[in-house]
Formats: structure tokens, C-alpha cells, sequence
């Protein structure tokens, strides 16, 4: 920090979508802040962080967007999407639902995003193994049959938070490169 001339050599979109209290607010705060809290609130409206991080040696910032909570009105506009070079889909597995949901969003993204974009699919909050609803080879089968990434993470433990974001980060620089 204190280094306000850093060259940046790229900076990266990418988009949380997902229903709503999956986690993508807590994924983010984790990646960008490493934090977490508990009671995090709905706030209305678009908002992004960024972080900076060295990807293959080179100088990324991640510009990372969250839906803030818009999800729930169906009001994810094409703005949202604009101009992204990674996505990642999220779901809650303890909640089915939000699982089954993820063939809509997938639409829904490869309807509005760029033909190149990253997609990794996220199956958040695996700190709660005891009420796990989505099995593990369920979400590998639909990532592979949809040509995702995948991970399993927890935004409260902190587990492939980091791994996440950097795997998509790679990925997208090797497509970009
Ligand atoms: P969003 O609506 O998708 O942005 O979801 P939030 O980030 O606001 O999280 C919804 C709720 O799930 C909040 O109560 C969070 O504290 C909780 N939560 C988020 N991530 C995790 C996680 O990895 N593990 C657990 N146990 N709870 C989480």
C-alpha cells in the first residue's frame, strides 16, 4: 500500500449473480477486505470493489461486481453485465433451490455477457457440511456439462475464497493475453 503508481497491466470485470443470501456479498468482503459479518443487510444498487493482485506477473485489478441485493427484483440489468470478462455463479449448498436456479442464471448471463466470458460456478458456504443439500458431483456435472469452472467454498471460513477469484483471474488473462 502506499504505492498510489502502481502499473496496472489489466484491469477484469467480473459479476456475482445468484439468488439472494447465497453469500456473493460475504465472497466478496472476504476477497476484497478479508472480512465477514454476520449479519450483513441488503443494501439497494449496484456496487463494485476492486483489488489488485499480481496474476502470471502481471499487475490485475479485479474490479469485482455484486448485485447488492437487486437479485430480488429481477432488476440485474444489462448494464450489470457490460463490459465483464468473468462470472461467477453462485448458489448457497444448503439450499437446493438456489442450485436449481443456476441453469436461469446461466441463461440469463450468456444472454447479456460477452461470447468469450469466464464462468465459474460457486457453491458457497460449505463450512455447513451437516446440512448440505447439493451434492458435490451433481454441481461437477452440471459445470462440466455447461463448461464452468468450479468450487466449492466458504466466505465464512475463508475456505478457496482466494483460489477462486485467482483461478478465474488466470483464466481470463489466458484468454485475454
Ligand atoms: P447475498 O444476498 O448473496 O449477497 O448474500 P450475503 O452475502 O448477504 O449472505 C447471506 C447470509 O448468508 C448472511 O447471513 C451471511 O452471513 C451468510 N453467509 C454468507 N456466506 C456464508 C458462508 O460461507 N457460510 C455461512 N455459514 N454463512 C454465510
Amino acid at each position: 500500500y502506499g504505492d498510489y503508481n502502481q502499473k496496472i497491466d489489466y484491469v477484469f470485470k467480473v459479476v456475482l449473480i445468484g439468488d439472494s443470501a447465497v453469500g456473493k456479498t460475504q465472497l466478496l468482503a472476504r476477497f476484497a477486505r478479508n472480512e465477514f459479518s454476520v449479519d450483513s443487510k441488503a443494501t439497494i444498487g449496484v456496487e463494485f470493489q476492486t483489488k489488485t493482485l499480481i496474476v502470471d506477473s502481471k499487475t490485475v485489478k479485479a474490479q469485482i461486481w455484486d448485485t447488492a441485493g437487486q437479485e430480488r427484483y429481477r432488476a440485474v440489468t444489462s448494464a450489470y453485465y457490460r463490459g465483464a470478462v468473468g462470472a461467477m455463479l453462485v448458489y448457497d449448498m444448503t439450499k437446493r433451490q438456489s442450485f436449481d436456479h443456476m441453469a436461469r442464471w446461466l441463461e440469463e448471463l450468456r444472454g447479456h455477457a460477452d461470447k468469450n466470458i469466464v464462468i465459474m460456478l460457486i457453491g458457497n458456504k460449505c463450512d455447513l457440511g451437516t446440512l448440505r443439500a447439493v451434492p458435490t458431483e451433481d454441481a461437477e456435472e452440471f459445470a462440466q456439462r455447461e463448461n464452468l469452472f468450479f468450487m466449492e467454498t466458504s466466505a465464512l471460513e475463508s475456505t478457496n475464497v482466494e483460489t477462486a477469484f485467482l483461478t478465474i483471474l488466470t483464466e481470463i488473462y489466458r484468454i485475454i493475453r
